[in-house]
């Protein structure tokens, strides 16, 4: 056993029995010093695969530059790995040495290749890999490109719950998302644009039967998509998210004390009751406090949350009301309380346009606004989601690339993906 190659391949961490590392050098590449060890590699066959004859002759060397993961980006190490060529004397044909550290016609190792694909999975620019790893930022787009194979899908599988959304992406553009609405929260699909045809057309691809398993559907009050659910997912139910419809009355509420507000004069009281502390006026009932005061500087003086609340909705009947909806509607979601929903969807007396207007989309869409009081699933996962892929673009400064997009998505969701036993549990 040569000593070189035994402490080489314990640096390099390489067990391929027919690499021998024989040299080492410094030599400067891409003005670079670069570390370059220098390897023979042999034939590992005795017989000439196309006649099986065992009249080998040697004829040479192929020598190839082959990149490796090196633990100083500055100080990039390479193979030079001088494989061995084989002529056979009785058919003519050539035989080249092969090695498992570099793919045949390729320049980069496999494993760079996999150091590459570990950094696509973290939240960085596609940029700051390839000057990491010493490839240019062509090589990890051509990564990407090839890394969509790996996606195709399956189409004989949907989970029990999903849950659909939209995204924006691309160009500004919006692109349909749909994720597994359960435990593991794993996209399912996101597609170039959100229109009916091209959803349709994706999910026609699964067998009716498999769309019967889908149970339930959870999406915004968006309607063409219920109409999409209802086509293709037959047993589904829908089901509206929670933060949706507060989010729809938290707008409608707001756009109520604005609209007040701007009744009053600059300077008075009222004016400043509604403009300042409007958070307050959002938050849950019950999660206001009642004993202990705060000093209020927009009023100079000292009271509790409560109180504060209290004084505001005090100004007007209307948005006095128009809180009671809001409260009410958001406690009876918390409470899963059915019945109470329909109570303050009708009791609509002295309530402003805007949160009438509002209450009126919730009752023709009564059925699946009363799903949502019930079911455990909401569109929460797909928000997280999307701030996700938020984030993606904005570390790469937008992408310009769909699939590459949605290649970095998948990645990254690799890296954060929770453990799929749990939903194993719940199936
Ligand atoms: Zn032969």
């Amino acid at each position: 056993m040569n000593p070189i190659d035994n402490t080489i391949k314990f640096v390099l961490s390489i067990t391929d029995e027919n690499v021998n590392f024989f040299a080492y050098k410094s030599q400067s590449i891409k003005n670079k010093q670069s570390k370059i060890y220098i390897a023979n590699v042999k034939v590992n066959c005795v017989r000439c695969p196309q006649c099986g004859f065992n009249h080998l002759n040697h004829n040479g060397h192929y020598i190839a530059r082959t990149s490796y993961p090196s633990a100083n980006a500055s100080e990039p190490v390479y193979l030079e790995l001088h494989k061995e060529r084989l002529v056979c004397k009785d058919c003519g044909a050539s035989i080249m040495a092969s090695t498992s550290l570099v793919d045949k016609y390729c320049n980069i190792s496999q494993a760079t290749r996999q150091k590459i694909f570990m950094h696509l999975q973290d939240d960085r620019t596609q940029a700051s890999i390839a000057l990491d790893n010493c490839v240019s930022p062509s090589t990890i787009c051509r990564y990407l490109d090839n890394y969509d194979d790996l996606f195709r899908r399956n189409y004989d599988y949907l989970p029990e719950h999903l849950a659909m959304d939209e995204v924006r992406g691309v160009g500004g553009q919006l692109h349909f998302i749909c994720i597994n609405g359960a435990s593991n929260h794993e996209i399912q699909q996101i597609l170039p644009d959100r229109y009916k045809k091209s959803i349709i057309e994706y999910f026609n691809k699964f067998h009716i039967n498999t769309r019967k398993r889908v149970q339930t559907v959870t999406l915004d009050l968006n309607s063409y998509y219920k109409d999409i659910v209802k086509e293709m997912f037959p047993n589904a139910e829908i089901v509206v998210d929670r933060f949706h419809i507060i989010a729809m009355m938290t707008r409608a509420f707001n756009q109520t004390r604005v609209q007040t507000m701007k009744k009053y004069d600059k300077k008075s009281i009222e004016y400043r009751l509604l403009k300042f502390s409007w958070k307050l006026y959002l938050k849950h009932i019950d999660e206001l406090e009642v004993s202990q005061t705060f000093y209020d500087r927009h009023l100079r003086q000292q009271l509790t949350q409560q109180g504060r609340v209290q004084m505001g909705l005090d100004t007007d009947d209307t948005i006095s009301s128009t809180y009671d909806a809001l409260q009410g509607i958001m406690s009876c979601l918390k409470n899963h309380d059915k019945d109470g929903i329909v109570h303050y969807l009708y009791k609509n007396e002295n309530l402003s346009f805007q949160m009438k207007e509002t209450l009126k989309t919730f009752k023709s869409n009564l059925k699946i606004v009363l799903n949502a009081s019930e079911s455990k699933y909401s569109n929460g996962p797909i928000e997280g989601i999307n701030r996700m892929i938020k984030q993606i673009q904005r570390t790469a400064f937008g992408f310009r690339n769909f699939h590459h997009l949605i290649s970095r998505i998948k990645l990254q969701q690799m890296r954060t993906k929770p453990n799929t036993k749990t939903e194993l549990e719940a199936a």
